[in-house]
């Protein structure tokens, strides 16, 4: 997607702070981080939301899933973590490839 700014960080158009990246995925710190530790993670492959997604994208969303405990632990979530998806305009996405939060640190820190 020409215009997506994620799209750009996946291909290195824009910088970022990397956590994990690999043939399918890409995590990288917030910008604006909601919690002490505070990452994306994002699909290669241009979904524009969860809302969006097709049955052929199960394995990469479950590929996701169950990376994001791995990718919490590494980066110093060490009692629990949150896992947030903004979907579309209602669900506060103001990013439109689909991406994965993960939020943790020591409380407090604010809902998201
Ligand atoms: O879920 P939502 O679309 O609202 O979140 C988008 C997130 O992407 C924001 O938390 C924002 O800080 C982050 N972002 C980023 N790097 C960018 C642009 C946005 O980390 N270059």
């Amino acid at each position: 997607m020409q215009d997506c700014i994620f799209c750009k960080i996946i291909k290195g158009e824009i910088p970022c702070k990397k956590v994990y990246e690999d043939e399918d995925v890409l995590a990288f710190h917030d910008i604006n981080p909601s919690a002490p530790i505070h990452f994306l993670l994002i699909p290669k492959k241009h979904l524009v939301s969860l809302a969006e997604a097709q049955p052929e994208d199960t394995p990469l969303l479950g590929k996701m899933l169950a990376l994001v405990p791995q990718l919490a632990k590494e980066q110093g979530c060490q009692n629990g973590f949150r896992v947030v998806i903004n979907t579309g305009r209602d669900g506060g996405q103001e990013v439109g490839h689909l991406h994965i939060h993960v939020m943790g640190g020591p409380q407090p820190w604010p809902r998201r």
